[in-house]
């Protein structure tokens, strides 16, 4: 009897370990385990009840023997019954007595329960409860045996959070690595790609999946450096030494379609236990804008330094002429030098003001001081003013006999208006007719303002309403301007609620800017 006792004890626990060491899901662990505990001293059924660190209320995770309604009582019980530190005995003696008075509500003819604790170190994360027909005497043996049986069942559980935390820990990681905004890649010892991040595949072309496996130089193709060594050559020089710091490669790289791009690369070896480096974490920044901005700033100085210097000098100039005591000007070279005087002024003082808003815009101060406006009045006001500075064009102006009020900023929309203007004038050396057409559509009216001078190159166009960008022509080396007209345009009409665009004349030279605004 006794051998007989020790042999099934064995196979049990045989059968548990098997389980334990099987890689399976812990739902299929703990079933077998509450199988072998029921089975193991002839009981009816039985339920392992965990509880959920998340919700802090106990659950059933898995059930032997019962009907399928049963479970939902018991589900019910335990939500009732939430886990609480304070009152733990009191609150497992009531799930005691509950799943006692359901099971003996089934017609199994079940008269007996038998708790058996599941511990994790001293927390309580669990029970099982198996259940028996009459009336059992359980022996000392026995009950101690299950809770080995209890005992190994909280050890499962205990793996499976872990592994559990784990795999989400290591979502996480990847979700920060494929979320980060630098492009990330991770390398093998053999330099063979194993992450390659999201915004590094924007960055270089590369489709994430097709790089794993792939040799760095196979993506990583500079076309020049701006550093001593690539990474291949750092590593044939000894990099890294020990605890040497990082390595940064900067250069035009190659991305997938041939395109160059500014990059800089960081690399980070990453070393075992025994020193020897195991991957190389690499950092990749795209400096493609920040060049662009050095460019940009360079353009800016250039481009201010000689606008700012012509209207300064030829007002010196006239000032100074005028101002020679020796010589007896008529009234009518007075009135001339000093109208040319006063233009020039209004030409600096626009120049300035472009800029402030221009700064103003890139430090997010810009502000509308919105008021009541009718467009056709401001389009009146501007075109008198440039009609007195050309004798070769003319104006045109349209409206429809009702126009709508607008609500916008009269001092900035009066800038837009002068600055198509001008463009128009500016860019048509030939002279000729400058249309000016309101229209009034849905919800919107429109202005459009059409010259017949030299068009823009469909090649340009993108270029247009960026900061500083005169078009490479020889009519915009002959000008003036600082390529901040339409770059403000722009800004000011979005700012509005509204939008501006251009399209060369279909069949004729020149071009027409349109910009819409809602209506008041
Ligand atoms: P600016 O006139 O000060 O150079 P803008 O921002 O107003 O700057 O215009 C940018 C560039 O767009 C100009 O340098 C010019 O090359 C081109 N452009 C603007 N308006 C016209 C136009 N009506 N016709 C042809 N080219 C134009």
């Amino acid at each position: 009897m006794l051998v007989d006792y020790r042999v099934r004890q064995r196979e049990y626990l045989l059968a548990i370990g098997r389980a334990l060491s099987a890689e399976l899901s812990l739902h299929d662990v703990l079933r077998i385990i509450l199988q072998a505990t029921v089975d193991f001293i002839s009981g009816r059924a039985g339920i392992v009840v965990l509880a959920d660190p998340t919700d802090r209320t106990f659950h059933v995770a898995t059930g032997y023997g019962f009907p399928r309604s049963v479970y939902t009582q018991f589900e019910g019980l335990l939500r009732r019954l939430p886990y609480d530190d304070e009152a733990e005995r009191e609150i497992i003696q009531e799930i005691g007595v509950g799943v006692k008075r359901i099971a003996q509500s089934t017609n199994l003819g079940l008269t007996q329960v038998l708790p058996l604790p599941l511990l994790s170190g001293e927390s309580l994360i669990g029970l099982i409860y198996v259940f028996q027909v009459g009336r059992y005497q359980f022996n000392p043996d026995a009950i101690s045996l299950l809770q080995s049986f209890a005992d190994q069942a909280a050890i499962a559980v205990k793996n499976a959070r872990l592994y559990e935390r784990l795999i989400a820990e290591r979502n996480r990681l990847g979700a920060i690595l494929e979320q980060s905004a630098d492009g990330v890649m991770i390398l093998d010892s053999h330099l063979r790609i194993t992450v390659f991040n999201r915004a590094l595949s924007v960055m270089t072309g590369w489709d994430a999946a097709a790089t794993i496996g792939l040799a760095h130089d196979d993506v990583i193709r500079w076309k020049s450096l701006k550093t001593e060594m690539d990474l291949r050559v750092a590593l044939a020089n000894g990099w890294p030494l020990p605890n040497a710091a990082h390595l940064t490669v900067e250069g035009e790289l190659r991305r997938r379609d041939e395109k160059v791009i500014s990059l800089s690369i960081t690399y980070a070896p990453m070393l075992d236990s025994r020193g020897r480096m195991s991957d190389i974490i690499a950092n990749v920044r795209n400096l493609t804008r920040y060049r662009e901005e050095q460019e940009l700033q360079k353009t800016f100085v250039s481009v201010i330094s000689h606008e700012l210097k012509t209207p300064v000098s030829i007002i010196k100039g006239y000032a100074g002429t005028l101002k020679r005591y020796d010589a007896n000007w008529p009234p009518e070279i007075q009135q001339e030098y000093l109208e040319v005087i006063e233009d020039e002024a209004d030409r600096l003082t626009d120049l300035i003001d472009n800029l402030l808003e221009a700064s103003r815009l890139q430090a997010g101060t810009f502000k509308l001081e919105m008021s009541e406006l009718l467009l056709p009045g401001l389009v009146a006001a501007a075109t008198r003013k440039f009609t007195t500075q050309t004798d070769k064009h003319q104006f045109q102006v349209r409206f429809p006999e009702t126009f709508p009020l607008i609500k916008g900023d009269e001092r900035r929309l009066t800038q837009v208006l002068n600055n198509l203007f001008s463009n128009a004038i500016k860019y048509s050396p030939e002279g000729g007719l400058i249309e000016i057409h309101g229209e009034v559509n849905d919800r919107y009216v429109t202005l459009s303002v059409r010259d017949s001078g030299i068009g823009i190159p469909e090649h340009q166009q993108h270029r247009i309403f960026q900061k500083f960008s005169r078009l490479d022509n020889a009519l915009s080396r002959k000008t003036e301007g600082t390529g901040l007209g339409l770059f403000l345009s722009k800004a000011i009409i979005e700012a509005h609620g509204g939008q501006i665009w251009f399209e060369n004349n279909a069949n004729s030279p020149g071009t027409t800017f349109t910009f819409c605004l809602p209506m008041a």
